[in-house]
């Protein structure tokens, strides 16, 4: 069986919509319309994943969150409004490990699930099981460390807050050391092998990360090879 998955939506034709979506991925899916409800549910049950919708009846989205990272911490994408930007800010605080801005195709919302579970150990759905290596866990470079079992990046001890994708990159950076990535190279690892839209995403999450990393500690750790792509240089400038 695949991994759990809470749908919480009061939007009923999306729910079905994404629930029938996520089945066919061969995920388990229990999906919700009542903000309270998801709650009570997300307590008792043993899901894998919640989509957290925000504007909810009963209790928002962002205090379902919050009330659960108190009592049982489960990964959770948010649902967001477009430009609800305090909103995402909120629902990163709060331990939302990424969110989708509405309306979305479900081609990237199923790529984010598939992240999402990746990042936090859990199988994805039907056919992809297995083959899940042994791997080192953490990557270090001078003083900045991640390590995927904790899901963190520190900076000489200052802890550096990512989103999923964000992350992810600076994994696959990191664990690659002195090998340059294509752009296509970085977005199958990040957006996942079907993703659809521009390579330039890649350039933009190399901004988010520069300016999280690179600016904020005045280093250059992620060098640009023009033409080619991008690479962390173990020898690099610290
Ligand atoms: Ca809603």
């Amino acid at each position: 069986m695949g991994a759990h998955v809470l749908v919480v939506e009061d939007e009923e034709k999306l729910a079905r919509f994404v629930e029938l979506e996520l089945v066919h991925e061969g995920y388990e899916v229990t999906k919700v319309y009542d903000g309270r409800e998801a709650l009570d549910l997300a307590i008792q049950g043993d899901f894998d994943l919640i989509l957290l919708d925000i504007m909810l009846p009963g209790l928002n989205g962002l205090e379902v969150l919050r009330r659960l990272q108190g009592s049982k911490p489960t990964p959770t994408i948010l649902l967001t409004a477009r430009d609800a930007v305090m909103d995402k800010v909120s629902g990163l605080d709060a331990g939302a490990v990424d969110y989708i801005t509405k309306p979305f195709a479900i081609e990237e919302l199923l790529a984010r699930v598939r992240v999402a579970l990746k990042l936090h150990g859990k199988e994805a759905g039907r056919g992809m099981a297995g083959g899940e290596q042994a791997e080192e866990d953490e990557y270090t470079w001078g003083v900045c460390k991640l390590s995927k079992k904790r899901h963190m990046v520190t900076y000489d001890g200052h802890e550096i807050t990512l989103t999923n994708r964000e992350f992810l990159m600076l994994e696959t950076l990191l664990s690659n050391q002195d090998i340059v990535l294509s752009r296509d190279t970085l977005l199958e690892k990040v957006c996942g092998y079907d993703y659809i839209g521009e390579t330039n995403v890649i350039d933009v999450y190399i901004r988010y990360l520069r300016s999280k990393i690179d600016d904020a500690y005045n280093v250059k750790m992620i060098q640009t090879v023009r033409g080619v792509g991008y690479v962390i240089k173990s020898e690099g400038e610290v």
